[in-house]
Parts: C-alpha cells; structure tokens; sequence
C-alpha cells in the first residue's frame, strides 16, 4: 500500500458546471473534511467550455485535497468517471454528480455501510423520483427493466452514478479492456458483494442539465450494444419470418394465377420481391451472426472473477488478481 494512499477518493465529472460550482464545494468541503479520514476529491473537467476549469483551478489554491483532472475534450460523463477510476488513489472510490441532486451526506452513509456490512459496493437508491418529470420516470424505468434482462443479473432499480465501490472494484473496472463502458451495469455485472442506501434525489441546484437527449440515446445504445447482440440477431428472425411469408405468397399467387384472375406480370412481381426480400434479411442475419461473434471476443472481458480460494485465504482475499484468468 503506498503511503499517499488516501482512505477516500470522491469523483465528480463535470461539463460547463460554471453556475452549480461554488455552491457543491460550500456543501462539500466542510463534510469532507468533518468525515475525520484521508480524502482527495477529483474533479474532472469534462472539457467544459466556460469558466469552470478557471474556478476549479482557483479553489485548489487553498484546498490541498482537492485534484483537478481535465479532459481534452468533451467525452461524456461515462469518460468522465472512467478518467477519475484510473486516476483515483483511494482505498475507497464514491462518484457523485456535481449539481447536488445526490446528497454529499450520503457518503457517510455509505462509508458506514461499507464497514458494517462488509461489502464491496454500496449504491445509492433513489427512494422517489418526484423532482423528475413524468417522462424523465417513464424512460428511466423503461430503461432500467430492459437493462435487468440484458445484464442477466439484479441491477438495482434506480440507481444512478452514485455510490462508493472499494479498491477491489476499481482496479477491476480499470482491468475491464473494453471502451464505451457503463458504470451503472459494469458494476452490478463483475458480481461483488453489494448493499444499497436509500435517499432522496433534490433538484439540481444551479444550471441546466447537461445530458442532452442525444447524450441520453448515446447512454441507450451503449447500455444495450454492452451486453447484447440481440438487434444483430433480429435481421436473422425477420428473415425466417420472412421466409415462411413468402411461402404463403408463392402459393397465394400461383393459386390466382392458375384460376386466371391475375394480371399479366403480377405473380412473377410477387415471387420476385418476397423471395429476394426473405433471401436478402436470411443473409444480412448470417452477417449480423458472424459480427455478433466478433464483437464478442473483441470485449475480451473475463469469463468469470474468483471470490473466494480457500488456499489464498488471509482473511482478505483479493478479486482484482485473477481478473485475467480468461478460461
Ligand atoms: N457531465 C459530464 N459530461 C457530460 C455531461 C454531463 O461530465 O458530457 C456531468 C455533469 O456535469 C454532472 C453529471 O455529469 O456532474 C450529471 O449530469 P446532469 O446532472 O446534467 O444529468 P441529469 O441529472 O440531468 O441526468
Ligand atoms: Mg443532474
């Protein structure tokens, strides 16, 4: 363990946060340093083009725990905390947004989970969602229902990015080889022991939001394309589908052919654009199939975590070694 090691990293993406800023470090800065540990707080920069990076820079000044991390560019919030992971040095790691929806008390709570209840994980839970709208609620929950099927695991309902992981996970995260992750089911996925913390979402204090729906479809697909190959599969289905609907129309139409009430021309129209139609989805599904393996292996994520070796046990056991151990 180095000895630089602070107890507690705290990370915070942030795009454009300008107007939100002095009042996050106003609630931030006396619970941290009134949670009587070691902590660094890391601010990413997310390549806010206001003054954000001119204040951040400002506080450090007179705040020695407080690291800013600036991106080149705007990458996303996802990117955002990928950047404060690999740059964390905390036995303990807590992402938190900036714009003072979640709580910073809840980090107490977290920490107090975390010991008592010997886990790796603590996610905070959104116990209503009241101060979002109504749409805002219904994709949400449309979202996190098709994500429990697709990552094939209980990911909590509700929970966004905050939460505390411990190093183990981190350095798992860090090891994971893919691009594009999504923290909120990259986490549930790896399997560690996990608990969970109610609390109640504020209104973002200050500024706008910044997910864009575009950024909002970005966070969709790259949830969905993580974990399934199921829409490269569809063209294979519809192709079948196709298929046995052609079968339907050959028949059809050489029936109305052979009683002599078609036009001249219609039923080779016919064969034609529904057989071709089904040959055409049959090979794009192939396609899709072959890409779908590809995609695949190109992941390269473990096939499994060890958790428990009884030969390895000192009364800590640790995860992140035998992240590698690919079958
Ligand atoms: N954020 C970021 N990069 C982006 C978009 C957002 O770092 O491209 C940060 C933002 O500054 C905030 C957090 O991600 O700290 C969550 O964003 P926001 O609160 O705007 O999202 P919402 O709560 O509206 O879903
Ligand atoms: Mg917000």
């Amino acid at each position: 363990m180095r000895t630089d090691q602070p107890a507690l990293s705290v990370v915070v993406p942030m795009y454009d946060e300008e107007q939100v800023l002095p009042m996050f470090f106003a609630r931030m800065r006396p619970l941290l340093d009134g949670l009587g540990i070691t902590y660094e707080l890391i601010v990413v920069d997310d390549g806010s083009r206001d003054r954000t990076a001119t204040l951040l820079l400002e506080a450090a000044k007179d705040w020695a725990q407080l690291r800013v991390v600036r991106l080149l560019r705007n990458s996303g919030h996802q990117a955002a905390q990928s950047a404060g992971f690999r740059r964390a040095r905390g036995e303990y790691v807590v992402t938190i947004d900036a714009d003072l929806q979640d709580p910073p008390e809840v980090i107490a709570e977290f920490l107090t989970a975390v010991r008592d209840q010997d886990v790796d994980v603590v996610y905070g839970v959104r116990s209503d969602r009241s101060s979002d709208t109504w749409l805002k609620r219904t994709t949400a929950r449309m979202y996190y229902r098709l994500m429990c099927r697709l990552v094939g695991k209980e990911i909590p309902f509700d929970a966004g990015d905050f939460r505390l992981v411990s190093r183990r996970v981190v350095d798992a995260v860090n090891s994971l080889p893919e691009d594009g992750r999504v923290f909120r089911l990259v986490i549930p996925w790896l399997g560690f022991p996990s608990a969970e913390v109610k609390y109640v979402r504020a209104e973002r204090a200050a500024g706008t939001t910044k997910y864009s729906f575009s950024k909002m479809l970005r966070l969709a697909f790259d949830s969905v394309t993580a974990f399934s190959a199921a829409p490269l599969r569809l063209a294979t289905w519809l192709g079948l589908l196709g298929g046995m609907l052609s079968g339907v129309f050959v028949i059809g139409a050489l029936v109305i052919k052979l009683t002599g009430r078609s036009i001249p021309g219609w039923t080779s129209t016919v064969l034609a654009v529904s057989v071709i139609g089904a040959i055409q989805l049959l090979c794009l599904g192939l396609l899709g199939e072959y890409v779908a393996r590809l995609f695949q292996s190109s992941q390269r994520r473990p096939q499994f975590l060890v958790g428990y070796d009884s030969l390895e046990d000192h009364g800590h056991h640790t995860f992140a070694e035998t992240i590698d151990e690919t079958d």
